[in-house]
């Protein structure tokens, strides 16, 4: 199921390494260059040298207009005023780097912070929190999109949280670049991602089969791909549980009742309750059963996303 041309992330350039901050100054973070660079292409983008501002540069902050709008000005002079080229800089590039299959932004930047940049009154005093001008904008372009703030990625299940929805975004892009999928192609994609998505997040999972059972078989112009994408997006966002893990391992050996004999099953039933009970790792269970089913020809179980993990996603914690 893997695609051969490698993934490219989108990231903030200061994070890098380059020296593209107000103050000539850089982030390089450790996580990003080393971990994610060592699977993936890393895409730099500093939206404030490219809007022209320049390096060195008045620093800006997201303030409150009188009208409720949320504006990014400079500190020390109000004339500055980058907001419109930013947002409008985050719905270009979001529209055109359609081979992104993720980004990292930097934390707390009044253009790339995404969860708690300050958003201040003329005063001075602190608001709200908000996200930067061009985050905004690439999102309201890429909504689904696998995205993170450097500092989050230090948390491990954050860290392989984000690492598994980049490569299932991967996979949405191989299917829906080209156009609109066919409403057969995109309920074998679902398919295929049953027992990761039950892995995660049973509920989510029924939610999902709900919105492609509403196809019915045809395909209609309402119907948005993107609905889709963003509730697949919600659900691997629940981080999975060793529970759900051994749930989704049993549901599997089931299809194995008539190829295998009762003391095989009751083997791989034993080290399954194993690794539920914490000893053991996921990864080798996932390769026994994924040998099983190519032996066996079991095409439904072998072609499941599950039991194909990328490389970057074999490099996880929590499946090794
Ligand atoms: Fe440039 Fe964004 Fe880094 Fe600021 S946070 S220096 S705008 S890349």
């Amino acid at each position: 199921m893997s695609s051969p041309a490698r993934i490219a992330i989108g990231v903030s350039a200061c994070l890098l390494g380059q020296h593209v901050r107000y103050d000539g100054g850089h982030k390089a973070d450790a996580i990003v260059t080393a971990r994610l660079g060592s699977h993936w292409d890393l895409v730099p983008i500093c939206p404030e040298l490219a809007v022209g501002l320049g390096v060195p540069r008045p620093p800006i902050q997201l303030r409150q207009s009188v009208d409720g709008k949320t504006r990014a000005v400079g500190i020390y002079d109000e004339q500055l005023d980058p907001s419109e080229s930013l947002l409008g800089l985050g719905h270009r590039l979001g529209h055109q780097l359609q081979h992104l299959c993720g980004y990292v932004f930097k934390a707390r930047s009044p253009s790339c912070g995404l969860y708690t940049v300050p958003v201040t009154r003329a005063d001075g005093t602190v608001l709200e929190n908000g996200m930067g001008l061009y985050a905004r904008g690439f999102l309201e372009r890429r909504p689904g999109m696998p995205v993170e703030e450097e500092g989050n990625l230090n948390v491990p299940q954050r860290y392989e949280n984000f690492i598994e929805r980049i490569c299932f975004y991967r996979r949405w892009l191989d299917l829906t670049t080209k156009g609109m999928p066919r409403s057969g192609a995109l309920v074998t994609f679902h398919t295929r991602h049953k027992f990761q998505f039950l892995a995660h997040d049973q509920a989510g999972y029924r939610e999902l089969g709900r919105w492609i059972a509403q196809l019915g078989g045809r395909w209609h112009k309402d119907f948005d791909p993107n609905e889709y994408l963003v509730l697949a997006m919600g659900t691997l966002s629940v981080s999975p549980s060793a529970g759900n893990h051994v749930n989704s391992l049993q549901h599997l050996l089931g299809f194995f009742k008539t190829s295998r004999s009762q003391q095989e099953r009751n083997e791989l039933t034993r080290k399954f309750e194993a690794y539920g009970s914490g000893i053991g790792s996921l990864l080798p269970l996932l390769d026994e059963l994924r040998a099983w089913a190519a032996r066996d020809r079991q095409d439904y179980v072998a072609e499941q996303s599950y039991l194909n993990p990328t490389l970057a996603e074999r490099d996880l914690r929590v499946w090794r």
